[in-house]
């Protein structure tokens, strides 16, 4: 737990040392779960945003891309379900004036015990070596079997008690369990109660006229309104995905995990709409195709995973998620959900306006099912940053930071180093920046011993280091140095563009889908 919660810190001075993240309003303080972006975040972000875009979109013939206001009409959301649904079960600690969510707190409690599993699951492991076969151990240890058993009945319980909205039993749960506030140790817990997380705001200026209004909380409902409009201009045929990426805001009551949880952050969903019928198939070729996208990036497999959903919202017939091993465990990275016709038909019933699609081949209208894929682009963030984070045993009994973002992602691609200051290497040095800009974001650097400048370069994530020497001047050959194997390889300078190309090219990391 304590090395986990160093590797987090580390993620957190990193990003802020290097210009990625910064606390919003950090003069004044800060402002609780909200965050900017730096320059070299700025970077990330929209790279990142990028090769969702280009896997999405342009690799989709029929999908294409809207991009909706934040502000929307206020009756989208009654329509939604989320002015009465969009609600967190809260819970205050008494003594320690801090607030959880109640769901969380339960969560976290079963948590503890899955991780009991897993420790007899290591333990078993060891003992029997290559004979082990873990789901047997699972399915007949029988203290295993105990622990599953009570993670299932408490699990259970609060989905019951929420779906009900007894919250007077999900308290009594919290109670039995004797789960307590896990910074002071505290069972002395207020009611639990509904929260809806949406931020309210108004249009107009005058107090009588003005317009109660929501910042939207998912991105969602600006496709589903427009799913006609994009149908009918684009003459999409079913089955047609519609793509958007843009901010949403939630008010979250829990939000201590840096960019994991914001109130203000940025979503890439894409809803999918299909025949009637066909939504399970659909719905289990975009996990496959998600899961692809998110392996292309060389994470590491073993790094994620899918959790089916048992307690579904109440517009959904199937979802999942693709969780990933953030450095406080495995947590929610993208959601897939089969969100049914349930959206396209309360817009219609709330707007009184048709929403349906009429299928030529059938010779019939109907309103169709969405399959939804719907991933967090600061958690996505977070998942590359804090995976590339590392610290590096050289051979010579040092260490060094490194920054192993995928090239494809890194905010820059090469650093261009004049060897030294003088000579006229920094011109040549400039005149081979001046010619890879065009093609890439390059970095130029000339401060510091040409060491000292790599290990910054390794730290902030640049994948290629190229240094210019006195050789240069005699045979137009440069160093360049690969980030994760410290390598160097001495190239003509008109061989840079097609090697720094062949690792970074789009077509090369999406292919490996
Ligand atoms: P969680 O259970 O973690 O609150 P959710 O199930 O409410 O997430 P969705 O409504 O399915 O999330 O939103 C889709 C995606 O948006 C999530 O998978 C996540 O990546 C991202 N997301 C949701 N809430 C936040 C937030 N507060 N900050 C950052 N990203 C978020």
């Amino acid at each position: 737990m304590a090395k986990q919660e160093d590797q987090f810190k580390k993620v957190l001075s990193h990003a802020k040392e290097y210009g990625y993240v910064f606390q919003s309003s950090e003069i004044y303080d800060g402002l609780s779960a909200v965050y900017d972006y730096a320059q070299n975040g700025v970077e990330l972000k929209k790279n990142i945003r990028d090769y969702w875009w280009k896997a999405m979109v342009q690799m989709h013939e029929n999908i294409v891309g809207i991009d909706a206001s934040i502000l929307m009409h206020p009756t989208t959301w009654k329509a939604s379900g989320h002015v009465d649904a969009f609600n967190d079960p809260l819970i205050d600690n008494k003594d320690s004036k801090k607030r959880y969510r109640a769901d969380v707190l339960i969560e976290d409690y079963c948590a503890k015990i899955e991780a009991k599993i897993n420790k007899e699951v290591n333990k078993a492991a060891k003992r029997f070596g290559e004979a082990f076969n873990k789901e047997e151990f699972l399915a007949t240890n029988g203290r295993v079997v105990g622990y599953q058993e009570k993670i299932n009945t408490i699990l259970s319980r609060m989905g019951a008690s929420l779906e009900k909205e007894d919250l007077l039993d999900v308290k009594a749960l919290i109670e039995e369990l004797e789960i307590a506030d896990p910074l002071t140790g505290s069972r002395n817990w207020t009611e639990v109660k509904q929260f809806n997380l949406m931020f309210g705001t108004k249009l107009g200026a005058s107090a009588d006229t003005a317009m109660d209004l929501y910042l939207r909380p998912e991105t969602a409902q600006g496709i589903f309104v427009n799913f006609l409009n994009v149908q009918k201009t684009g003459r999409m045929k079913i089955p047609f995905g519609i793509a958007q990426t843009g901010k949403a805001f939630r008010n979250e009551i829990v939000a201590r995990q840096f960019i994991f949880r914001m109130r203000e952050f940025e979503q890439m969903e894409m809803q999918f709409f299909v025949k009637p019928g066909t939504q399970k198939d659909w719905y289990d070729q975009w996990k496959t195709t998600r899961l692809k996208w998110h392996l292309s990036l060389g994470m590491g497999a073993e790094n994620y995973r899918f959790h089916d959903h048992d307690k579904l919202a109440h517009y959904a017939d199937a979802a999942a998620d693709i969780e990933f091993k953030f450095p406080f465990g495995f947590k929610e990275l993208e959601g897939i959900h089969s969100r049914t016709d349930f959206d396209l038909k309360a817009h219609e019933e709330f707007s009184g306006k048709k929403l349906q699609y009429f299928d030529h081949e059938e010779n019939k209208s109907y309103t169709p099912y969405v399959v939804e894929t719907s991933i967090g682009l600061d958690r996505m963030f977070l998942a590359v940053f804090s995976n590339s984070l590392q610290e590096e045993a050289l051979e010579n009994g040092t260490s060094r930071t490194v920054l192993k973002l995928p090239p494809i992602l890194a905010p820059y691609k090469a650093a261009i180093l004049p060897l030294v200051k003088k000579d006229g290497l920094p011109e040549v040095a400039r005149k081979i920046m001046d010619d890879l800009k065009w093609d890439f974001n390059v970095f130029y650097d000339e401060k510091d011993a040409v060491g000292k400048r790599y290990r910054r370069q390794d730290a902030a994530g640049t994948p290629f280091c190229i240094t210019v020497d006195h050789q240069t001047l005699e045979d137009n050959s440069v160093t360049i140095r690969h980030r994760d194997t410290m390598e160097q390889k001495r190239v003509k300078i008109i061989e840079l563009k097609e090697l720094i190309h062949a690792e970074v090219a789009v077509k090369n990391w999406l292919q490996r889908m």
